[in-house]
């Protein structure tokens, strides 16, 4: 058969006319015979551009290589089969960009996305024409076999292409608008230069370490075809490829970068993320420092994966995750000669902050009190402490924490979602305390803007997270700052965690764990923004005071005296977070905190109170079995009688009457929380 091709064969060189009119010298790097078409490739301004053209254009253009009927030159496609199966690998330009060519580079480890690049590219005509001839002279002695093997394999590949376009037409019908999207971030992604975080890689020293962690797409989000919208080019770089629309409706993709201290894509296992994180703070907690590291993101981005371990499926395995890594470490530094003389011995404690409230996971989740005694020193009142001396020790304990932590629930990360974990490992010495390392798995950060839901134990856990989140954030930034005053009693978590938040030997990470799923978008952008302002330690503090003494300020006073608000360090601590974040707490959000913390504090009271005077009933009844039992008697003392169980009843009164007045402005307590919930602005320019 007369080749189609006539004399253009992979490598030749062939003038092409652009889209603009531009006539230029290109590559030839594929022949596809089914749709009687090239693949040309040339280099412009540095970058490989590619396009297929059909063959009439370009014999139009070349009518050199064009077929000669009359002196039929090869029968047969004029190349070596190892030729043929490299260069058909080239990917089909996709549809978006078939005008204007696409810009390749190296593959990345998104195989699903981007595709094997062509062979680079440089004009060598000199070397073309002696490969030719080489070639001819082979080709003429194997004449027969060549033509065989030929015809099988563009057979097979008459087959894989028919698949491919099958598949590709299928995705198109089902996903049109997102295939789009697909073939944009694909696009970008090939345009980009991969070079992920190595173990070869430095570990940086950080007084505060944030950086972000992104997981595979889930089986979940794979059956909804959701798309990866996360790029990590590079060991601190994340990219998120926000879909967008225009008015006339064309989408387009926003790309937001954002730089941390390191970035994890989606191939980064636990033990990589653990060596540039909370590995570097263990050597802290033995110089007798306080470390910290936090899990931060939306719910099911990877937090409890990341700290806890996996926890899919049947296998749960807490020994790969943060908790039980730190502890090996642990226990190995123990060993080290300069640590082995000071005899130190390890504890852990495992409790969770829900709504407020301690609960201690090790202790059949009692719930506990928070003290804070004259020198600010804060106790969690009854915290089992236990001694680990080895990491299968530690391993008990995480599973034991984590089976109460979720017992009676139906989904580990319905009740996770609403909590805060903490793992601490404690360093004593002689009983004193050396060091303290926590770890803490934080709630999800979604459940922030739960503040205006109707159920008011939702909105009453949202305000405690949004509140936690804000002062952890504020605690962070104190430390990076040294400043002195740390608005750490706004919330339990940071109250609890005050001791680890001062000092200079403090240290502390952040891991913001993400979903790459383009459905998780919104949530992703908010917790990369969360994090960015975490380390924010560049802001002017001109303009810092300046927008302090702005217009909210004042509205906030106006607010305080309408609803009465006292002074507390509770309080004055809550308002300094909403003054430090105005753009996130509106006035009404603050008033609504305010009502919350007022709330909270007399429930306790309330409980309190309530619990005395149940033990007070208990009294009241056997003083009136004894004064009862006295008038049984023929001759008892009616006038003593009288008086008594006048005394008993004045008492009860008393009491009664107080108790009743308490629950009475608890319960007006909690109409106010239910309005000032009512007043939060719907909008809230960046939600936790
Ligand atoms: P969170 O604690 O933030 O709510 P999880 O840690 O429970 O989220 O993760 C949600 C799901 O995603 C789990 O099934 C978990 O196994 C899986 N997952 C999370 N991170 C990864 C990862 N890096 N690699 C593989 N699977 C992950
Ligand atoms: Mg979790």
């Amino acid at each position: 058969m007369a080749g189609i091709f006539g004399k253009i064969f992979v490598g030749i060189y062939v003038e092409i006319k652009r889209s603009d009119g531009r006539i230029h010298q290109a590559m030839v790097t594929s022949l596809h015979e089914d749709n009687e078409s090239v693949t040309v490739e040339w280099i412009e301004n540095g970058d490989t551009k590619g396009k297929e053209i059909d063959l009439e254009s370009i014999f139009a253009l070349n009518p050199d290589v064009a077929p000669d009927d009359e002196i039929p030159q090869s029968p047969e496609a004029p190349l070596p089969p190892s030729n043929v199966a490299k260069t058909s690998k080239v990917p089909k330009v996709c549809p978006l960009t078939s005008t204007v060519g696409t810009t390749r580079a190296r593959p990345s480890q998104h195989s699903q996305a981007a595709e094997p690049p062509p062979p680079a590219i440089a004009p060598q005509p000199a070397l073309n024409q002696a490969l030719i001839q080489q070639q001819n002279a082979r080709r003429k002695s194997n004449c027969v076999k060549e033509v065989e093997k030929l015809q099988e394999k563009r057979e097979k590949r008459r087959l894989q292409q028919q698949e491919l376009r099958e598949k590709r037409a299928q995705e198109v019908d089902v996903n049109l608008p997102n295939y789009e999207i697909m073939c944009m971030i694909r696009d970008f992604r090939a345009s980009l230069d991969y070079r992920p975080l190595t173990t070869n890689d430095l570990i940086e020293e950080h007084r505060i370490c944030v950086c972000v962690r992104a997981r595979p797409l889930n089986k979940k989000e794979l059956s909804t075809k959701d798309l990866d919208v996360i790029t990590i080019p590079s060991k601190d770089v994340v990219m998120v490829h926000e879909p967008k629309q225009k008015v006339d409706l064309t989408r387009y993709l926003e790309n937001q970068t954002f730089r941390f201290d390191y970035a994890f894509d989606e191939n980064s296992t636990n033990e990589m993320v653990y060596r540039f994180t909370a590995q570097p703070l263990v050597e802290t907690i033995f110089e007798r420092g306080m470390a910290t590291c936090f899990a931060y993101g939306q719910t099911g981005s990877g937090k409890t994966h990341t700290m806890g371990g996996d926890f899919s499926g049947k296998n749960q395995d807490c020994s790969k995750g943060i908790y039980a890594l730190s502890a090996r470490d642990v226990f190995l530094m123990l060993k080290k000669p300069n640590y082995k003389k000071l005899d130190l011995q390890v504890f852990a404690t495992f409790f969770e902050i829900y709504s407020g409230k301690v609960f201690d996971l090790l202790n059949r989740k009692a719930k506990l009190r928070v003290l804070e005694d004259g020198k600010q020193q804060v106790q969690v009142v009854g915290l089992q402490e236990r001694e680990v001396k080895c990491t299968e020790d530690v391993l008990k304990l995480i599973e034991v924490g984590n089976s109460c932590r979720t017992s009676g629930q139906t989904s580990a990360n319905a009740h996770s979602s609403r909590s805060h974990a903490v793992f601490q490992i404690i360093l004593r010495r002689r009983g004193k305390m050396h060091g303290k390392f926590s770890l803490i798995d934080l709630a999800g950060n979604e459940r922030g803007a739960d503040t205006s839901s109707a159920d008011r134990q939702t909105r009453l856990e949202g305000a405690e997270i949004n509140k936690s989140l804000l002062a952890l954030k504020e605690c962070i930034r104190a430390l990076g700052r040294n400043k002195p005053h740390t608005p750490f009693r706004a919330s339990k978590l940071t109250q609890v965690l005050r001791d680890s938040f001062i000092g200079e030997n403090s240290r502390t990470c952040m891991i913001a764990t993400i979903s790459p799923g383009m459905a998780s978008c919104e949530n992703t952008l908010n917790t990369l923004r969360y994090a960015n302002r975490v380390k924010e330690l560049t802001v002017d503090p001109a303009a810092a005071m300046e927008s302090r003494q702005g217009g909210h300020v004042n509205q906030l006073e106006v607010l305080e005296a309408q609803w009465g608000v006292g002074s507390s360090p509770q309080r004055d601590d809550l308002k300094l977070l909403c003054e430090q974040n105005e753009e996130e707490v509106s006035p009404q959000l603050f008033t609504f905190h305010e009502a919350v913390s007022q709330l909270v504090e007399m429930e306790e009271q309330v409980l309190e109170d309530h619990r005395a005077v149940f033990q007070e009933s208990i009294r009241w009844l056997e003083d009136e079995k004894v004064l009862l039992e006295m008038t049984e008697e023929v001759d008892y003392d009616v006038e003593s009688y009288a008086t008594q169980l006048e005394q008993i009843l004045d008492q009860k009164i008393d009491i009664l009457t107080e108790l009743r007045d308490k629950v009475k402005s608890f319960r007006c307590a909690l109409q106010e929380e239910e309005q000032a919930s009512k007043q939060i602005t719907p909008k809230r320019p960046r939600a936790l």
